[in-house]
């Protein structure tokens, strides 16, 4: 009796410290949903494997519709397309002489997202390159002259101080044509991406920490089998997703916000990418804002356009493609503010282009300052790491906002809807508003 009373007044503390760390109003709780469901298995890491780009764009496609947005063209898509290298099949396959089947794709390797199809018909000798053979001049030169034909080499930069250097002379000196395949070894994180084009030989990236380096006796003759069937699509047909409240006063004239919507998809049939935190929150925040504009009470003087955008993690393709094809004039835009990866946020936000855009940068980081929404607003110089890049590139006022700190789920697995925080985003979506309005003046 006693137990279950303390049980009650722990339960009581929790929830009232527990509220007191997230603020949570309207904003939050559709974040929420969003990141539920954008971050989906029913959307496949929204990239290229059951349409998973397409399930998501009609979900934005629909919350568009519910606040009523305007369209440019006959309908909210611009529709364009690129060449994707994909793996809608079976998973892959990795067996190896020191861990047998054990080898977990996305969890313990990765499949390089170039790789052609490669089919197990045996088990294929491998060979290790790392620190020992590259610190000694007479292994080196016994590697180079190595006839590496049907076999796999292991590059293993563990304790090399340019492992860039090292991996690129490894496939320099065992010609990939020649070798069968290439594994990387990566001792801290396991991160994918997407590739156009198909690679000339297989290669994977194996996570190897240090209870498992343990194991591996390199003299020992080890052996790898691989199995895995890409798709290549040539031409896969996709989409930006656009829409835009009117303004009052000043309708030729445009505040524009952007995220994308895509992410990486699936490597075979089981494993997927759910890319919560990149990018379903920043989407969250953007139907928030065109939510928010589309409330009469809100009603903006300058027009305010909304631009869903896809391929960015393929090489930024829906806003190149945007920037060539406008849909209005982007000397007609005011200010754009670009936003991926919003599901954090306890170190504050860094503005991209911050350094450039010196007055809109003072704007934002003074209003924060005034209503202590987050931590800091720190600035950082031009990047093309995001989809602000073509615009700004073209003269337009731009900059790219992302959070910091808290979880380190990236390009992973790992990036879910049931780990992300989202614990600055309410905070983040006042402070959006209030210099959204700002601009308004
Ligand atoms: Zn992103």
């Amino acid at each position: 009796m006693r137990s279950f009373f303390l049980f009650i007044c722990f339960f009581l503390l929790h929830t009232f410290l527990f509220s007191q760390e997230i603020k949570k109003g309207d904003a939050y709780y559709y974040a929420r949903k969003i990141a539920d469901t954008m971050a989906s298995e029913s959307m496949h890491g929204r990239g290229y494997v059951n349409d998973g780009d397409k399930i998501a764009a009609n979900y934005i496609k629909t919350e568009y519709q519910k606040f009523g947005l305007k369209t440019f063209g006959k309908d909210y898509y611009q529709n364009l397309s690129f060449a994707i290298n994909t793996f809608p099949k079976e998973a892959p396959f990795l067996s190896t002489d020191y861990w047998g089947d054990a080898w977990e794709a996305g969890k313990n390797y990765l499949v390089s997202p170039g790789c052609p199809s490669i089919t197990r018909q045996k088990n294929y000798e491998v060979v290790w390159f790392d620190s020992t053979i590259a610190s000694s001049p007479s292994q080196l030169k016994k590697f180079s002259q190595d006839k590496f034909s049907k076999k796999w080499i292991i590059i293993d930069a563990h304790g090399v101080t340019d492992k860039e250097e090292l991996k690129q002379f490894a496939i320099m000196k065992t010609n990939p044509y020649k070798a069968y395949g290439i594994a990387n070894v990566n001792d801290k994180k396991l991160t994918w991406d997407c590739s156009e084009m198909v690679d000339k030989f297989p290669s994977v990236e194996l996570l190897i920490t240090d209870s498992l380096r343990n194991k591996i006796n390199k003299k020992q003759k080890g052996y790898i089998a691989f199995e895995v069937k890409n798709v290549f699509l040539s031409n896969h047909q996709t989409q930006n997703v656009i829409g835009y409240v009117q303004g009052s006063t000043y309708p030729d004239s445009f505040i524009v916000f952007t995220a994308h919507y895509d992410h990486l998809g699936q490597m075979g049939n089981d494993v997927y990418f759910p890319g919560a935190n990149d990018n379903a929150s920043g989407c969250a925040m953007l139907l928030n804002l065109a939510k928010y504009y589309s409330m009469p009470e809100h009603k903006p003087k300058y027009s305010v356009a909304f631009i869903a955008l896809c391929g960015e993690e393929v090489g930024l393709l829906g806003s190149k493609y945007y920037t060539e094809h406008p849909l209005f004039p982007l000397k007609q835009i005011k200010f754009l503010l670009n936003m991926d990866i919003m599901g954090t946020g306890e170190e504050g936000i860094t503005v991209v282009n911050g350094t450039v855009f010196k007055n809109e940068f003072n704007k934002l980081k003074q209003i924060n300052a005034d209503n202590h929404f987050i931590k800091d607003v720190k600035i950082r110089g031009k990047a093309a790491n995001s989809d602000h890049y073509y615009f700004s590139e073209l003269g337009v006022h731009a900059c790219f906002v992302y959070a910091m700190g808290g979880i380190k789920a990236y390009h992973d697995i790992y990036d879910k809807a049931e780990t992300l925080p989202l614990n600055e985003f309410q905070n983040l979506f006042l402070l959006f508003t209030k210099f959204g309005d700002s601009l308004q003046n």
